[in-house]
């Protein structure tokens, strides 16, 4: 559904649009629908072979989608510009090219602008406010197809969160995120507040009110909602449920990804080199776990400024009907953003990551778990991932995992 932008919520957020091209060489589907294949079929785009620059297209967003060659959009030159740009200007690209890396949810009759990460301008933060490109935002969100959840957000699977209730969680989580405590402290505080509000939720006859148990649950102190959101945490737990959306990080075909997952599992015991097609960086799971996550300022604070815009647009609410199972994916976007920078640090020799590592890793974190997961795409791996994703301890076992905070234990 269409639908008016009536929340812009993303600190710090800056786009410009450096023609890297990255967008135009991805597995995604553009799609577009009959009538704008047809205008655009009617330009002399002289194709090598004379190929339709369509291809048609079963599942949802539209009749047709962009076709790849040679793994980019079929309408990227050489210069990596795009040719619909080019030859027929900016308005007749489809909406969804017009809209990157803007994305949006709508929820409750709320449109929530995102920015994807995967964008490598978004991520290092350059190029103009976001608030100073609104007619842009405002346009996109309109034309974009954004689909208006129908189902009720819910906290566990189980009780099901009004609007109200809804917002002052997502106060108390938002509020558990921020603060001068160490990055480490404060994703346990936000773990944490879930997990006693999931246990109080719990049982009773009749269920207790849910409002009154989400202003308790935040007024805890912090050093409790800490001490329960890292308990029970396993570090074989975590890397587990990373390595599954790491096998998604190879080509998009179900062979080369099983391929993929079984090196990781080998890569576990010393017994093979964990390779990144997206980084193009390879080290042995020792390696990479001997690798420190910097402390330095700028990483940090671009980890926090993911971290931060991921909460205020909603983005674990994207695809999750379950705030237990958003924050858990949003944990495991963060375990995952860990990995890949320890990854291409260890690749390149180092001991420490860098800003570059980081930045990588946000991108890589970005792409293959919260804004352009594969993983889950078929109904029987959803299903498997949701009953994961369900687990109020994941979290925990991400922070076990992730080690934000040093010194290092003896994990993979
Ligand atoms: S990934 Fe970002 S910078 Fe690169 S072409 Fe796409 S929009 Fe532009």
């Amino acid at each position: 559904m269409a639908a008016d932008l009536k929340q812009l919520d993303v600190p710090d957020a800056r786009f410009s649009c450096a023609g890297c091209g990255r967008c135009c060489s991805t597995s995604w589907a553009v799609t577009l629908d009959a009538t704008k294949a047809e205008q655009l079929r009617k330009h002399a785009w002289n194709l090598p072979g004379g190929v339709d620059p369509f291809v048609e297209h079963k599942g949802p967003g539209g009749d047709f989608r962009l076709r790849m060659v040679d793994g980019h959009c079929v309408f990227l030159d050489a210069d990596k510009r795009c040719r619909i740009h080019a030859e027929l200007g900016y308005e007749h690209k489809p909406e969804s090219c017009k809209a990157f890396p803007l994305q949006f949810g709508v929820s409750q009759g709320v449109s929530y602008a995102r920015l994807s990460f995967y964008c490598p301008t978004v991520c290092k933060g350059e190029g103009k406010k976001l608030t100073e490109q609104m007619k842009w935002v405002r346009a996109a969100a309109r034309a974009t197809n954004a689909e208006e959840r129908t189902e009720a957000t819910t906290l566990d699977g189980a009780r099901a969160l009004g609007a109200r209730d809804f917002a002052a969680l997502h106060g108390a989580l938002v509020s558990a995120a921020s603060g001068g405590a160490p990055l480490h402290e404060r994703l346990a505080a936000v773990a944490g507040t879930v997990r006693v509000l999931v246990a109080d939720a719990a049982g009773g006859d009749p269920a207790p009110a849910i409002g009154p148990l989400i202003e308790r649950a935040a007024a805890l102190p912090l050093h409790e909602r800490v001490a329960r959101g890292l308990a029970d945490g396993s570090a074989s737990s975590g890397w587990s449920m990373v390595s599954l959306y790491l096998s998604t990080d190879a080509r998009p075909t179900t062979a080369a990804r099983l391929l993929q997952l079984a090196r990781l599992r080998l890569s576990s015991i010393g017994l093979a080199q964990h390779h990144s097609a997206f980084l193009r960086a390879s080290a042995s799971a020792s390696k990479r776990s001997r690798v420190r996550f910097t402390t330095d300022e700028a990483s940090l604070a671009r980890v926090d400024r993911y971290l931060q815009h991921k909460l205020a647009a909603r983005a674990y609410l994207t695809g999750h009907p379950s705030v237990v199972q958003g924050v858990n994916s949003l944990f495991t976007a963060l375990a995952v953003l860990a990995t890949m920078a320890r990854l291409s640090a260890a690749g390149a020799g180092r001991d420490a990551t860098g800003e570059a590592d980081v930045a990588a890793g946000l991108e890589a974190a970005d792409l293959l778990v919260l804004e352009h997961a594969t993983l889950g795409q078929t109904p029987s791996m959803g299903a498997a991932l949701a009953r994961l994703l369900a687990d109020e301890t994941l979290s925990a076992s991400m922070l076990a995992f992730a080690r934000f905070a040093e010194p290092a234990s003896d994990q993979r």
